[in-house]
């Protein structure tokens, strides 16, 4: 089984974290985030969504087989949001981004932190789990081709220093190490 993938945008959400806005008690009662701007919001990621869509068998597939763990969810909802300082995995929350790849990118990094365990990414350092995320991401990046010059991760995190072969599943991986 792979997840449906639904993305939404959601008006509570994208007002929430519109820091400039909700912060000031004065406009706290007239909110400022907009039914119409989360429509525009919708509108200008469609683009994504169609390219997203037309691959996103493949992706979950990939990220199952890289990591090598089933998914454990029937659907997961998406929350594009143009107000999120940053993206993350529970509830996915993606940060709207004019370059496409980028955004691509971003949300296969949450989707594949939805995919592994959460028990075992909660038994290791922050770095760590975030290590595990960016190497199952980079090989999936090189095999969809796609690139964002601006994404800091995959050098922060010494993707290519860790000593995983591609061969081999995270699952297989950790299996071999840890025991
Ligand atoms: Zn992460």
């Amino acid at each position: 089984m792979i997840p449906k993938i639904i993305f939404k945008v959601s008006w509570v959400h994208n007002l929430m974290f519109d820091e400039n806005r909700y912060i000031n008690k004065q406009e706290r009662k007239k909110p400022k985030y907009s039914p119409k701007e989360g429509t525009e919001l919708l509108k200008k990621s469609k683009l994504f969504i169609d390219y997203f869509n037309s691959n996103s068998e493949k992706i979950l597939k990939l990220i199952a087989n890289k990591s090598g763990f089933y998914w454990k969810e029937d659907k997961i909802i998406v929350y594009i949001s143009d107000t999120v300082p940053n993206s993350y995995e529970d509830p996915l929350t993606l940060k709207y981004q004019e370059n496409r790849e980028c955004m691509h990118l971003v949300l296969i990094h949450e989707l594949i932190h939805r995919n592994v365990p959460e028990n075992l990414q909660n038994s290791v350092t922050d770095k760590e789990r975030e290590t595990w995320v960016e190497v199952i991401s980079k090989e999936i990046y090189d095999i969809l081709n796609i690139n964002c010059p601006e994404y800091p991760g995959l050098d922060i995190r010494n993707v290519n220093k860790f000593d995983k072969p591609k061969e081999q599943s995270l699952k297989e991986y950790l299996y071999k190490t840890m025991n």
